[in-house]
């Protein structure tokens, strides 16, 4: 075999091992759809989901280190300092479970989330599937008004869906420009989304 030869062969395999390791991260607003997707699809894949919300409010409830630092935050329906967010992801794609791969649902929402994320990844981060779940604003403010939870009132949910235009927004262009981002329409039935979120993940061999 021709030296060229082996060596795409390598790379070849090589990319196959990174892109059975790259998570699969969600965007998208509150009431968009993510945590239901994202748990079909890692059931689907077999990898866990990692939802940032669950674990600040498993840390909130256990009253550890990370739930006491958290608390002021989610108390005001605020972001949760990066600092925070960085140091546990870090800790938990490092866990066995990972090694296959996950589903970020919540995870990275602010740009420099997405950069340490970058770093932590390193040459897997390339062979990422970013999924941007798209629901116009009305029907947001609608899911979320019947949700009931308690950062889910009124003027709560208003703060919510400017946080994610503030701070998340600029995520869209960070992962469009890297090649990465799919965005799904997500004002359909659920079937029909999850239907779509998954060919879009197989077809990344
Ligand atoms: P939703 O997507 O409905 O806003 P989540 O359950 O994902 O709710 O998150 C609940 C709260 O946890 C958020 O409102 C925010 O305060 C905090 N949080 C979750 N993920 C992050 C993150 N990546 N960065 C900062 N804060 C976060």
């Amino acid at each position: 075999m021709a030296r060229e030869a082996r060596g795409s062969v390598a790379a070849g395999s090589l990319k196959h091992a990174a892109a059975s390791r790259a998570p699969v991260i969600f965007l998208g607003p509150a009431g968009a759809g993510k945590g239901t997707q994202a748990a079909r699809l890692a059931d689907r894949l077999g990898v866990p989901r990692i939802s940032t919300g669950d674990m600040l409010r498993d840390a909130l409830a256990a009253g550890n280190a990370v739930g006491r630092a958290a608390a002021p935050f989610l108390e005001r329906g605020d972001l949760v300092p990066d600092e925070i967010l960085i140091g546990m992801i870090r800790e938990r794609i490092a866990d066995p479970d990972c090694a296959k791969g996950y589903v970020l649902d919540g995870f990275p929402r602010t740009l420099p989330q997405a950069e340490a994320l970058e770093q932590m990844l390193g040459a897997v981060a390339s062979s990422c599937v970013v999924l941007n779940l798209e629901v116009p604003r009305d029907e947001l403010l609608r899911r979320l008004s019947g949700r009931g939870r308690d950062d889910d009132r009124g003027q709560a949910v208003e703060h919510r869906l400017q946080d994610y235009e503030d701070q998340t927004r600029p995520l869209v262009d960070f992962y469009e420009r890297r090649g990465r981002l799919h965005r799904v329409n997500g004002f359909r039935p659920m079937d029909a989304v999850s239907a779509d979120l998954q060919r879009i993940v197989e077809a990344r061999g």
